[in-house]
């Protein structure tokens, strides 16, 4: 099977994800934090509500070059009692409170003195009509579109869904992704390693990927490298309700890896295997599909920087873009290192990215052995720095793409 370049392999991702249908769920708003909304919100009144104050402060009927007032009334927040004010009169206002039939302006606190009932005018200051109120409908006329779908919501929006008397809201449910982790070496991070075994940590690694894009994770577990355990952890996957099946181990070209004929025999269609990247070149991916359910299948290499790079590649930037988000973000910096590259691979070499104060540049260091299993490396490193296939060996001072993690 050809070897795919990292473009056309992404590029097969997409296509695929565009073939699933996202369910539509309705939620608490106070639930609603990252999800993606899956209808477009309308004002059910009008924001504001009524013309009210924006500050603390004194509301008149604005008359030009007038310095003096009466003190007639007082009006709190959320207590409206209406006065009848001409232009000698002023009611003390607080913000939020509705102001007065026919007063046009509010005088803030800190430019006016009371004097007993008097409320005087301080020196050098000018009053214009129609300062500090906040006019009815000025920020959203009620019908008038609000939120739209699609939008990822953050605080900001939930305040405007709430502002529009929306308790539930309809969003787009999120996929469910299993994590499977395959190898006989393999135990739980709770068990001493000893002398042979391996410490179980893409498993964690994976689903926290997972949880970082807002999808639900499920733990599926460790299974040995025997075909038969496979065959039943990977079958009882398919017919579970997941939506996607992450496996890492097992898929490159060692003897006992044996999870690319599992996946052809349970019935996975492999659209592809292997990309030509580096860390991450094993990478399996494909279709599972039963009636109008498509569930897709990564198998990721078992290398926990393999595994970690290809989620970051592969999984993170499509789910993100099909849930909406925008925030796959990268930057261009500049290396402070040569890096050593020979071959026609793209390459994805963690790194640390840094602001210089002074310059207002990116500069990218190398954080470690670049080793695929160097976890500690990785740990330390917040970005990954892209090599494309065309690049060899580039230069301290090259500009580089960095991918964040
Ligand atoms: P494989 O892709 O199965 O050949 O595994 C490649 C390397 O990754 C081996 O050194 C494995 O021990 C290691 N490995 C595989 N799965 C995991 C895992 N879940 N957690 C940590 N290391 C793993
Ligand atoms: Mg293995």
């Amino acid at each position: 099977m050809k070897i795919l370049d990292f473009k056309d392999a992404a590029q097969l991702i997409e296509d695929e994800f565009l073939q699933i249908t996202k369910d539509i769920i309705e939620i608490n708003l106070s639930e609603s934090t990252g999800q993606t909304l899956a209808e477009d919100i309308y004002a059910d009144v009008n924001i504001p509500a009524f013309d009210n104050s924006s500050m603390d402060g004194y509301a008149i009927i604005f008359s030009e070059g007038k310095k003096s007032w009466n003190i007639t009334g007082e009006i709190p927040a959320g207590n409206f009692k209406d006065y009848a004010l001409d232009v000698n009169s002023a009611v003390r206002i607080m913000t939020g409170g509705r102001i007065p039939t026919n007063t046009n302006a509010v005088i803030p606190i800190e430019d006016v003195i009371e004097e007993g009932s008097m409320l005087l005018l301080r020196g050098g200051i000018e009053i214009k009509q129609n300062q500090n109120i906040r006019y009815k409908g000025e920020d959203l006329k009620s019908g008038l579109a609000a939120l739209s779908r699609n939008t990822v919501l953050k605080a900001q929006n939930i305040a405007l869904a709430g502002a529009c008397g929306r308790i539930k809201l309809k969003v787009y449910q999120k996929l469910t992704m299993g994590v499977l982790a395959t190898g006989d070496e393999l135990v739980d991070i709770t068990a001493d390693p000893g002398e042979d075994k391996v410490r179980a940590t893409n498993l964690y690694s994976q689903l926290s990927q997972v949880k970082e894009i807002n999808m639900n994770p499920l733990d599926l577990g460790i299974v040995k490298d025997d075909k038969d355990l496979l065959m039943s952890s990977i079958s009882s996957a398919l017919k579970s309700d997941l939506d996607i099946l992450i496996t890492s181990g097992g898929v490159s070209v060692g003897k006992y890896d044996y999870l690319k004929d599992i996946f052809n025999e349970a019935g996975v269609e492999c659209v592809f295997w292997r990309v030509n990247v580096k860390p991450g070149k094993p990478l399996f991916f494909g279709k599972y599909v039963k009636g109008d359910k498509t569930k897709l299948i990564f198998g990721l290499p078992g290398n926990p920087v393999s595994s970690f790079v290809s989620f970051t590649l592969f999984i993170k930037p499509v789910v993100l873009k099909f849930y909406g988000r925008e925030d796959f973000n990268s930057h261009f910096a500049i290396l402070t290192t040569p890096i050593k590259k020979m071959d026609t691979k793209r390459h994805f070499i963690r790194g640390r990215l840094k602001l210089d104060d002074g310059s207002k540049k990116y500069y990218v260091s190398l954080s470690g052995s670049q080793s695929s299993g160097n976890l500690a490396g990785l740990s330390n490193s917040n970005c990954l720095i892209v090599i494309p296939e065309e690049m060899i060996n580039p230069a301290t001072g090259e500009e580089v793409e960095c991918i964040m993690i």
